[in-house]
């Protein structure tokens, strides 16, 4: 017996048992899962072959504290500009529209007769807000409301620890998620796309003013590819070879180590189901257990973009909160003239450089040099991890509320399963031990790419012959630090101390 919701096919006729009107159009409501191939809602709206209208909304207000930065709405253009190609090739296209997403969607079903609306989660505190009330409002009026899982591997309340809890530190995370996930295998890409018979007007791509003004994009372009073949060619070349090398690799900014698929991930454009069966593959290839190959480090890593959509479900308030409470009082400086300087890859640490200019021109920056350039802010210059995650959502195109404020958190010292605060990096040793020769240096701060590699992490150290060989003139070509190491270091400690005594106060001065 087919239960409510499954369609009994007699030849030509859809015949269908349970809610559905039949032949009347569903939405599909496209956001972070840019994407054809296995993608649950698309899949769930063609199963039956009724018309099914591809929509996006540009909902800025809807995104809460958190609208979309300029590098994001840079690849957003072009990740819809191919999504549509992708669904003109299968005989429909992308409808966009502008407006709060409950008013446009009612409207459109209005419009259209739409009886169904079906979408892909997202797990952002604002999204979560709004979906829900979307799901509440569509199905009092009688429409059909359902999301989908097709952004994560598991969902953030099917993990729990031995309580009932949540998880806070990675590792047995991945351990208990590992126990228990089963990805199966990815949905195909829809053969037809059943398009309805008139389509709405929407609004041209191009007025949704994405793209910049002043044309910066000149470097983002030649680096990325956004939308779903971009995102397979870019798997597919990893797992061809540099998957082999990733543990070895992964930590040397100079080198292509790494997938550089989060953006094509934070977009959807490539589901982390894709990556698991396409990694499983590969390492089935290599004639090795998954765990054993050497690939299997990669695989972990997605698992860190899990665990930090685990935490942001569970913990809300991160965007805005330490998670642990000492950090609540912590001593943050305020200093606009050293912020700049570290957001212009002007501080004179040239790793420091290095980073926030890859940053600026790509719109992304090597994990390693990521947690560089995080403490070097928020320890160096003891200014909050805050400022430095808003600088991130502005300049990232792979700007994700979860992975950024896992990472900022991770690096204050201040998160689920941080880096000690009393841990910090060493923005010398750091280029020396991952950048040895100096190349990435050399590629982001061309005025130093004439010091060899002895002195290239520490210029201010070098003797002046080497600088004047080099062609560095310290304070005019290339800045002087902006601080001393071992007495930024000393300042970070006590402010820690202090943070923590403050947090203790209150306590003690309670009966
Ligand atoms: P690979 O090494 O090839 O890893 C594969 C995938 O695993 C990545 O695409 C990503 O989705 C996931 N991943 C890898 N490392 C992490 C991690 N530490 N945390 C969460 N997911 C991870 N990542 C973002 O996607 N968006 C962000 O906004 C973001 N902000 C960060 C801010 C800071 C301060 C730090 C320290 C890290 C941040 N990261 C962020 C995590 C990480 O730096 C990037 O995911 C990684 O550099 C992307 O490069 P890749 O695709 O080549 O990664």
């Amino acid at each position: 017996m087919p239960d409510a919701k499954t369609p009994l096919r007699l030849t030509e006729t859809t015949l269908w048992v349970g809610h559905m009107t039949p032949g009347s159009t569903t939405i599909v409501w496209l956001r972070h899962d840019l994407r054809l191939a296995d993608n649950p809602a698309l899949s769930e709206a063609c199963r039956p072959g009724d018309p099914v209208l591809p929509v996006f909304l540009w909902d800025p207000e809807g995104e809460g504290e958190w609208p979309l930065g300029g590098a994001s709405r840079w690849w957003l253009h072009h990740s819809l500009a191919s999504l549509d190609e992708a669904l003109r090739a299968k005989g429909s296209r992308l409808l966009i529209l502008r407006g709060p997403a409950l008013e446009t969607l009612r409207e459109l079903a209005r419009t259209t007769g739409a009886r169904r609306v079906i979408w892909n989660r997202r797990y952002e505190p604002a999204s979560i807000a709004r979906d829900r009330q979307i799901k509440e409002t569509l199905r009092a009026e009688g429409i059909e409301a359902e999301s989908h899982n097709g952004s994560l591997l598991c969902e953030p309340w099917g993990v729990q620890n031995k309580s009932g809890g949540p998880f806070q530190v990675f590792t047995p995370f991945w351990k208990h998620s590992l126990s228990i996930l089963n990805p199966g295998p990815p949905l195909p890409t829809p053969t037809r796309i059943p398009p309805p018979g008139r389509w709405p007007r929407g609004v041209p791509l191009e007025e949704l003013g994405l793209l910049p003004r002043i044309p910066w994009d000149a470097a983002f372009r030649a680096s990325w590819s956004p939308g779903e073949p971009g995102a397979t060619a870019s798997l597919n070349s990893f797992l061809a070879g540099g998957v082999l090398r990733y543990s070895e690799e992964r930590d040397r900014p100079a080198h292509a180590g790494t997938s550089r698929l989060s953006p094509h991930l934070h977009f959807g454009e490539i589901s982390p189901r894709q990556i698991w069966a396409a990694a499983s593959q590969a390492g089935a290839r290599h004639g090795v257990p998954d765990t054993a190959w050497k690939g299997w480090q990669f695989i972990t890593e997605v698992g860190w973009r899990e665990f930090a959509h685990h935490l942001l479900f569970h913990f809300p308030h991160t965007p805005r909160l330490p998670l642990r409470h000492e950090f609540g009082r912590f001593p943050w400086r305020s200093s606009p003239a050293h912020l700049k300087a570290w957001q212009q890859g002007r501080t004179g640490y040239p790793l420091v450089d290095a980073g926030m200019r890859e940053l600026w021109t790509t719109g992304w920056m090597h994990n390693r040099v990521r947690m560089v350039t995080a403490s070097f802010l928020v320890k160096h210059l003891l200014i909050s991890w805050e400022e430095g995650a808003r600088w991130f959502w502005d300049t990232l195109v792979d700007a994700d509320l979860a992975s950024n404020t896992l990472g900022w958190q991770w690096t204050a010292g201040c998160g689920a399963d941080a880096a000690p605060y009393f841990r910090i990096f060493n923005p010398i040793s750091q280029g020396e031990k991952f950048d040895p020769k100096g190349d990435y240096i050399r590629r982001w701060v061309p005025e130093l790419s004439g010091l060899p590699p002895d002195w290239i992490h520490r210029p201010w150290e070098a003797p002046p012959e080497v600088l004047g060989r080099a062609g560095v003139s310290l304070g005019r070509s290339y800045p002087r630090p902006l601080v001393d190491h071992a007495t930024a270091r000393k300042l970070a400690l006590d402010a820690y101390a202090e943070a923590r005594r403050r947090a203790a106060a209150p306590a003690a001065a309670s009966p």
